[in-house]
């Protein structure tokens, strides 16, 4: 992770607090530049990933978890992650090594993934959960972001990444990744959660939520055109005006 500043620091420890006491606002997001409003939007997110998993630990306990770093037989199917987090993975990672894996691992998953794109929207916008679950099975390529089968953003990974774990042994979800998953009481909490970063980030920034809060990265690849790594930086700057 690369080191924050002050005021990152001071975001993401409120955005922490507050999401731990509902009742605290979550803090303003000040910026003065494209550079400082991306640092602001990581700052939260982080914050809001800790707060995830700090209700997994909770949850599950600690050190019953089986999920660790390079562990990656859950990391062949659609990772949903929000153009907030793309921001703040690109924003807090060695931006270097994340753009590398992207670039080689992008052609596998853009073939995958693009033909079955329109169905899958629609069945996610339509809460079709049996279609989407048939459709998911065809969608195998791996993460854009893994590498050398480790995930080269860990830190930054998304919220489904990280609410998607195991107390098992590794050995079975190399044998079937998705019938292995622990449901998470937690889940509805941190779906809140994320519900209320989002939409504090979209209205932070002034943007449309059909346009930002709810487009998820997958989509945003598809709507550019262009090399893996600029389009992931074309999908962020696409979905993200810096209006003040
Ligand atoms: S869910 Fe299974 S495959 Fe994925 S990281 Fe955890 S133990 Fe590994
Ligand atoms: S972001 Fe990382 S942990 Fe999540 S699916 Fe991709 S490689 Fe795996």
């Amino acid at each position: 992770m690369v080191s924050e500043t002050r005021q990152e620091r001071i975001i993401r420890k409120a955005t922490f607090t507050a999401l731990v006491t509902p009742a605290d606002e979550l803090p303003e997001l000040l910026f003065e530049t494209p550079e400082e409003a991306a640092g602001s939007i990581s700052a939260m997110m982080q914050g809001f990933w800790k707060y995830v998993d700090s209700c997994v630990e909770r949850e599950v306990g600690q050190g019953k978890q089986t999920c660790v770093k390079g562990c990656s037989h859950c990391c062949s199917q659609p990772i949903f992650m929000d153009v907030f987090e793309a921001v703040a993975c690109l924003h807090c990672m060695d931006t270097e090594q994340v753009t590398t894996a992207f670039a080689e691992g992008f052609p596998a998953w853009h073939t995958n993934f693009t033909p079955q794109q329109p169905l899958l929207w629609k069945a996610l916008q339509e809460d079709r959960w049996d279609e989407l679950g048939e459709l998911t099975k065809k969608l195998t390529a791996p993460c854009p972001f893994l590498h050398d089968n480790e995930c080269s953003c860990y830190e930054a990974r998304p919220m489904v990444c990280r609410t998607w774990i195991s107390t098992k042994f590794r050995f079975w979800c190399r044998l079937n990744p998705s019938s292995i998953k622990y449901s998470l009481q937690c889940q509805d909490a941190v779906h809140d959660a994320y519900n209320r970063v989002l939409l504090h980030i979209a209205d932070s920034f002034e943007i449309p939520l059909a346009a930002g809060g709810w487009t998820t990265l997958p989509l945003a690849y598809n709507s550019v055109e262009g090399c893996a790594v600029e389009l992931l930086k074309h999908a962020i700057s696409k979905h993200i005006t810096y209006s003040r």
